[in-house]
Parts: structure tokens; C-alpha cells; sequence
């Protein structure tokens, strides 16, 4: 069968690695569409966080403890960057991180597409799955917020890691979105799939994010395979990270719940024909089947679990 994926960074990654451990076993195809809203040039090299941190998880050279970037990383180029008093200086630009936005960076000066890009680097890292940018134009996401009493709109970079999400958002906004298009390669991974999987990934700056590339939605919704989704809010909270501070801002509740009424039930014109909730969570929701199981991505084998159920949801 052939699984499509929509998914963000880390929580995307860790999901991969399940579906990936299923897939091995099964003999199930996997494409994952990537979201590429936290996309950033910074001194002058070309930056994918989500992209990356899924192609290095998969490709066993992620840091664990960190979550994020390359394990063994060194940090000499960013010390000689401070030594300059060149900003930014909050972003955390790695030595080894450094020769992947070279290669990126280089490449797509010669004029190749993100997804070709995507798919050279990934023949180093071997992930097992594809990795597909959801677009190959530049659209990136930015946060509205008020900076000493002036309402100015900063990379969601910038807002993340510099101010670690603490200034209030009042709307996300996508810059470049009105020329962004899915690429031939996502359409394609949408068309062909059997069942396509929404990861417990940030709803707002992961998934939302690449919903609102124009024309993925309806690509989305075309055609009858099911469409399952996963929790990433577990009691009413997220696991890691800080998307309790972005579904707020598009009025959203914190809750399993309120995000798989935020996806909608596909019969309802929304996306989901089911949905997977943490023991103890609920969402009751016509038109989607809920089931409610272990969501912690504790080891790959209790992912694949999870990716099993997600399966048996979706009638397949
Ligand atoms: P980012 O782009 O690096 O922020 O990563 P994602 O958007 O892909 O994933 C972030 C989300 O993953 C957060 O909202 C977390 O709640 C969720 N997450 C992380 N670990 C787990 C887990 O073990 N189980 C579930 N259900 N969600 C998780
Ligand atoms: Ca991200």
C-alpha cells in the first residue's frame, strides 16, 4: 500500500520512524510531504528546520537529547560569527548543520527545484522514505506580534527560538503563499496514496502550513482514500513543544478534540475520515471514526503500533 504523510520537524520525524518500521515490515511505500513554512535565510545560506530534522532522524544522525540538528555537532562557525558581532546571533547554526545549507544553498543557486534539492541530500541520508518540500516556491510563515507598542510581523523563527513563542501572537501569516503551488511530485504523492496520514505534528505551523499551499486542500480531499489523523495534544496539552500557543491564536482549543474539529470530518467538508486520541482523550465528531490508544512515541515499535491502528481506522 502506498501511505502518504503530511508532517512538520520533530514530532513529524518520530512519527516517520514508525511508519517507516511498519512499512519494512509490510511492504507499504512511503512518501512524506514536508512542511517548509520554517524555512529561513540566515548569513546567506538556506535553511529547512522541518526538512531537516526529519532527513537527519531518519538518517540516524539527529541529536537525540536535543532533538533537533546533527549528534556530534561542533559550534566553531557560530563562535567566529559572535567574534564578527554579525546577527542573528540566536539561531543555533552547527558546524556539521553548516555543510548541509552549503550543499542546499549552492544547489538551488544553480537553479535547482527544493524538491530535487531535498532528493540529493536525502541520497547521503538514506531515510528509507521519500521527502518531498510541500512547495517548491519560497512561502514562509511569520507571526504578528507587537514588538514595544508596534504591531510588526517577524519570521516564525524568529518569534520561536529568539523570543521562545513568549510574545503574543495575534495571526500567522504566510508570506509568498498566493504564488506557492504543490508540486508535481506532492500531487502525485496525493493521487497515488491509499491512505494518507496526518502526524501528530504542530496542527498550526506544521500541518495548517501546508494545507494552505492553494490547490493541496482539494488534492487532499479528491478521490476516496482515507485520511487518518493523530493527536499531538495528549490531556490537553502538547507532548513537547509549544503548540498550546498556537492554536489559541486561530481560536482553536488546546484539546484532541478541538483539533480534529480544526481538520474537520471529511464528509463535513473538512479532511478527516478518522482520528487517533490518547488513552483517556476523547472527540466525539460525526463522520469520523475515533479511537483512542497509547499516542507517546516512546520507541519506533509502539509508533509502528500506532501506525497499525491508524491503518485498521481507515478500513484498510
Ligand atoms: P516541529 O516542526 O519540530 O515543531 O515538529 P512537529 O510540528 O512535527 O511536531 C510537534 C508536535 O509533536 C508537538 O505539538 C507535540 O505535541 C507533538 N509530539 C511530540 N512527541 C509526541 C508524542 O510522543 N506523541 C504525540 N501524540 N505527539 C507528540
Ligand atoms: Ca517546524
Amino acid at each position: 500500500m502506498r501511505i502518504t504523510v503530511l508532517a512538520g520537524g520533530i514530532g513529524g520525524a518520530r512519527f516517520l520512524r514508525g511508519v517507516r518500521k511498519l512499512a519494512q515490515t509490510d511492504g507499504h511505500v512511503v512518501t512524506a510531504i514536508i512542511n517548509t513554512g520554517d524555512d529561513v535565510t540566515m548569513h546567506g545560506l538556506r535553511i529547512c528546520p522541518d526538512l531537516d530534522s526529519v532527513m537527519y532522524t531518519l538518517g540516524e544522525a539527529i541529536d537525540t537529547e536535543r532533538g533537533w540538528g546533527r549528534a556530534g555537532e561542533t559550534w566553531r562557525i557560530k563562535e567566529q560569527l559572535a567574534e564578527y558581532g554579525v546577527e542573528p546571533s540566536w539561531f543555533g547554526l552547527g558546524d556539521l548543520d553548516t555543510g548541509t545549507h552549503l550543499v542546499r544553498t549552492q544547489m538551488l543557486a544553480a537553479g535547482y527545484s527544493m524538491t530535487d534539492v531535498t532528493a540529493a541530500l536525502c541520497t547521503r541520508w538514506q531515510p528509507g522514505v521519500t521527502l518531498l518540500p510541500m512547495t517548491d516556491e519560497r512561502c514562509e510563515t511569520h507571526v504578528v506580534v507587537e514588538i514595544d507598542g508596534q504591531r510588526r510581523a517577524i519570521h516564525f523563527q524568529e518569534w520561536w527560538v529568539r523570543y521562545r513563542a513568549s510574545l503574543p501572537a495575534s495571526a500567522f501569516v504566510q508570506v509568498g503563499l498566493e504564488d506557492a503551488k504543490p508540486t508535481d511530485a506532492v500531487l502525485t504523492a496525493l493521487d497515488e496514496a491509499d491512505l494518507v496520514l496526518l502526524a501528530p505534528s504542530n496542527p498550526v505551523v506544521s500541518i495548517n502550513t501546508i494545507l494552505s499551499v492553494p490547490g493541496l486542500r482539494d488534492a487532499l480531499r479528491k478521490g476516496d482514500r482515507p485520511i487518518v489523523g493523530l493527536s499531538p495534544i495528549v490531556g490537553g496539552a502538547p507532548v513537547r513543544g509549544m503548540a498550546d500557543v498556537c492554536l489559541p491564536v486561530l481560536g482553536v482549543e488546546t484539546s484532541a478534540e478541538g483539533v480534529a474539529r480544526f481538520y474537520g470530518a471529511r464528509g463535513d467538508g473538512g479532511l478527516l475520515d478518522g482520528w487517533l486520541v490518547h488513552d483517556g482523550d476523547y472527540a466525539d465528531i460525526a463522520g469520523m471514526t475515533v479511537l483512542a490508544r497509547d499516542l507517546m512515541m516512546s520507541s519506533d515499535d509502539v509508533t509502528a503500533g500506532m501506525v497499525a491502528d491508524a491503518i485498521a481506522v481507515a478500513g484498510l
